[in-house]
C-alpha cells in the first residue's frame, strides 16, 4: 500500500512497517506533549518515560540479567572497537579472534592502546568462510578480554557456539544478530551492537556490559563519553543521548514482544533462512561459500562463477522492486540481508526470483 520495495541493504536497513506507522502517528504530538520525539528535551518527563522503557524492553527482550548495565550511546559499532580497549586493558593484553572485516579492524584498533593484543585465532586463509572451533583458539590465560565478532556482516558468517574463556571476560559485537534470537547473555562480559541492522535507525548503539567491568581508574586519555562507568552512572545521559533513534528501538522491542519475544523472532529467521539456503544449495548456478554450520541467519551471500551474471542479476532484481543485493566489495558477488523486519513474503520472492533467474541464464 505504500509501494515499498523490498530492502536487502546489510544497514541501515528495513525496519517494522507497524513500527514506522507508529512513529509517524506519534510524530507531530507524542502523546499529548505538544511536539515530536525529535523535539523534546531529553531531560523531560515525557522523554524519561521513553528511555527507561526501552531499557526496561531490552532487559525484558534480551532476558538480561540484574549485574549488567545497558547503555544507549553514540559513535556506531567502530567506536566501540576503540571503547572496548579503552575501558577494559589493564595489563594491556587482549586476544582478539578475526573472522571478518568488521573484526579485523576491531583488532587493528585495539593495537593503537596496547602492544600485546592477540590474533587468537583467524580464518583469514579460508576467505572468512568458516568460524575457529574451541580447539584452534589460542587463548592468553588473565587476559583482559576475548573478542570476537558474533555475526560476520559480510562473509555471512555467525559463531555456532559462544566460545569458553573461563574467567576471562567474552566481548561481542552483535551488531548485525542482536534480537534475532536468544542469546545467553551471562556467557559475556560485554555485548555491543550499533543500531542500524536490527534495532533502530542509525545513531544509536547499545552496549550491554557487565557491572564488575566498569572502571574509574582509565588512562587520562579515555574521553569522558566513552567511559563505561561515567555512561552508566549517569544512565547514559551524560551528554544528549541519540534520542530519536533510542524511541525507535522501544518501538521495535514493543514488536518483538508482541510477535512473541525471540524465541518467536528465531523461529521466524530461521524459516526465512533456509528456505533461501535450500535454495542456493539446490542452485547449478548460485552457491553460498560459507560452511554450513557457520552460516548467518542474518546474511547469506552467494554469487556465479561469470560476475556478468552477477550483476546482471543485481540490475534485473533491483527492477522488481528487490533492492541492494550486491555484495560487499571485499566479496563480491550477492549478499541478501534478512534481518528481523524483513517478512517472510520478501525472502520468498527473492527465492522465486533466483530460480526463474536461474532458468533463463543457464
Ligand atoms: C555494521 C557493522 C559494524 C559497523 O557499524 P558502525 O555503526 O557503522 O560503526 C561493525 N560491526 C558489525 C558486525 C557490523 O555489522
Amino acid at each position: 500500500m505504500y509501494d515499498r520495495i523490498y530492502n536487502f541493504s546489510a544497514g541501515p536497513s528495513m525496519l517494522p512497517v507497524a513500527v514506522l506507522e507508529k512513529s509517524r502517528d506519534e510524530l507531530m504530538n507524542y502523546q499529548g506533549s505538544g511536539m515530536s520525539v525529535m523535539e523534546m528535551s531529553h531531560r523531560s518527563k515525557v522523554y524519561d518515560v521513553i528511555i527507561k522503557e526501552a531499557e526496561a524492553l531490552l532487559r525484558e527482550v534480551m532476558n538480561i540479567p540484574d549485574n549488567y548495565k545497558v547503555l544507549f550511546l553514540q559513535g556506531g559499532a567502530s567506536m566501540q572497537f576503540a571503547s572496548v580497549p579503552m575501558n577494559l586493558l589493564k595489563t594491556g593484553v587482549a586476544d582478539y579472534i578475526v573472522t571478518g572485516q568488521f573484526s579485523g579492524k576491531a583488532y587493528k584498533e585495539a593495537q593503537k592502546y596496547s602492544d600485546k593484543i592477540n590474533l587468537a585465532a583467524t580464518t583469514k586463509e579460508e576467505n572468512f568462510t568458516r568460524i575457529p572451533r574451541q580447539e584452534e583458539l589460542k587463548l592468553t590465560p588473565n587476559a583482559d578480554y576475548v573478542h570476537i565478532c558474533f555475526n560476520n556482516t559480510i562473509f555471512g558468517t555467525k559463531w555456532d557456539y559462544i566460545p569458553d574463556t573461563g574467567d576471562v571476560p567474552l566481548v561481542a559485537d552483535m551488531s548485525s544478530c542482536i534480537l534475532s534470537e536468544p542469546v545467553d547473555v551471562s556467557r559475556f562480559g560485554l555485548i555491543y551492537a550499533g543500531a542500524q541492522k536490527n534495532v533502530a535507525p542509525a545513531g544509536l548503539t547499545i552496549v550491554i556490559v557487565r557491572e564488575d567491568l566498569l572502571r574509574d581508574d582509565l588512562p587520562a586519555y579515555v574521553p569522558t563519553v566513552a567511559s563505561y562507568k561515567v555512561m552508566a552512572e549517569n544512565e547514559s545521559m551524560y551528554n544528549t543521548p541519540p534520542c530519536w533513534p533510542i524511541y525507535i528501538c522501544k518501538l521495535v522491542l514493543e514488536w518483538i514482544k508482541e510477535i512473541g519475544g525471540l524465541d518467536a523472532m528465531k523461529a521466524m529467521n530461521e524459516k526465512k533462512a533456509k528456505i533461501l539456503y535450500d535454495c542456493l544449495d539446490s542452485s547449478k548456478l548460485f552457491k553460498n561459500p560459507v560452511v554450513p554450520n557457520c552460516r548467518s541467519m542474518m546474511n547469506a551471500t552467494f554469487r556465479a562463477e561469470d560476475d556478468e551474471i552477477n550483476a546482471k542479476f543485481v540490475k534485473e532484481a533491483t527492477a522488481n522492486g528487490m533492492q541492494n543485493l550486491k555484495g560487499h566489495r571485499s566479496v563480491g558477488g550477492m549478499r541478501a540481508s534478512i534481518y528481523n523486519a524483513m517478512p517472510y513474503e520478501g525472502v520468498e520472492k527473492l527465492v522465486d526470483f533466483i530460480k526463474k533467474f536461474e532458468a533463463e541464464n543457464i
